[in-house]
């Protein structure tokens, strides 16, 4: 299965950063690509960064959906729109999403129901959080997440998962390879348990201070599948080093 790379922009990145999409596009155009390359940037690029990946391997996928196609929920865009927009992934449950809107792991089940309705891609984020590590708890709280976080609806071969423990997120922090190692083999256990046979469809990609210097080691782990990228996919150059350093399946 090859390697899923993708940014998540977050609240970052006017029209100027654009720029980036097109660097990394023509890089990779010189290179054979190890993996997908997706770019989650804020919904108001979305169509610009779709016209700037235009001719290039770069994927452009959204950071949030709403439950319904349409409707009166002011400020809300729904995966429909996303897809209207020329999105083909979008992230749902990412931490940020559940600690700053409350967001369950009910309400992120039926975001990845509206993803697959939509015809996109869902990346669903799960993590423990400092606390619930240190408690012991880390493996039992995400295995948890995962299970309550999936619609009936979504078929393995749609859907990535994103282990993002809270605590590595934007600290420069990470958990060791073994840490890694073993949750990422919980997760794959969950997804037997979800999907039997198909789970191995399902890109696992490791979330939290990924960045061009632990890349390599990170994805040297056995059951890692890519990576969900943050701050370090904000400049081409960044991200197309943690590209470079994916291995070719
Ligand atoms: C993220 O936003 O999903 C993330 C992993 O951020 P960072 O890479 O900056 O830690």
């Amino acid at each position: 299965m090859r390697m899923l790379l993708a940014g998540n922009w977050k609240m970052h990145g006017l029209k100027a950063s654009l720029a980036e999409i097109r660097a990394l596009g023509r890089a990779l155009a010189d290179e054979p690509t190890p993996g997908h390359v997706l770019v989650c940037p804020p919904a108001t690029l979305i169509v610009e960064a779709v016209k700037a990946a235009e001719g290039s391997s770069i994927a452009i996928g959204g950071q949030d959906c709403h439950a319904q196609a349409f409707g009166a929920f002011t400020g809300d865009i729904s995966a429909e729109m996303l897809r209207d927009a020329g999105a083909t992934a979008v992230i749902v449950g990412h931490s940020e999403r559940r600690q700053y809107h409350g967001e369950s792991n009910a309400t992120v089940a039926v975001k990845t129901k509206a993803a697959r309705r939509a015809g996109l891609h869902p990346i669903l984020c799960v993590g423990e959080t400092e606390g619930e590590r240190w408690a012991g708890q880390a493996i039992k709280v995400v295995t948890s997440q995962l299970r309550a976080s999936i619609a009936p609806e979504v078929e393995a071969a749609d859907l990535a998962v994103a282990y993002e423990p809270v605590w590595a997120i934007g600290t420069g922090k990470t958990p060791t390879s073994d840490e890694i190692a073993q949750m990422h083999e919980a997760v794959r256990a969950a997804l037997v348990g979800r999907f039997g046979s198909e789970a191995a469809l399902v890109r696992v990609l490791y979330g939290g201070s990924v960045k061009p210097e632990n890349a390599a080691s990170i994805f040297a782990i056995a059951n890692v599948d890519g990576a969900l990228i943050g701050g370090a996919s904000l400049k081409a150059a960044d991200f197309l080093a943690i590209i470079r350093a994916a291995p070719r399946r």
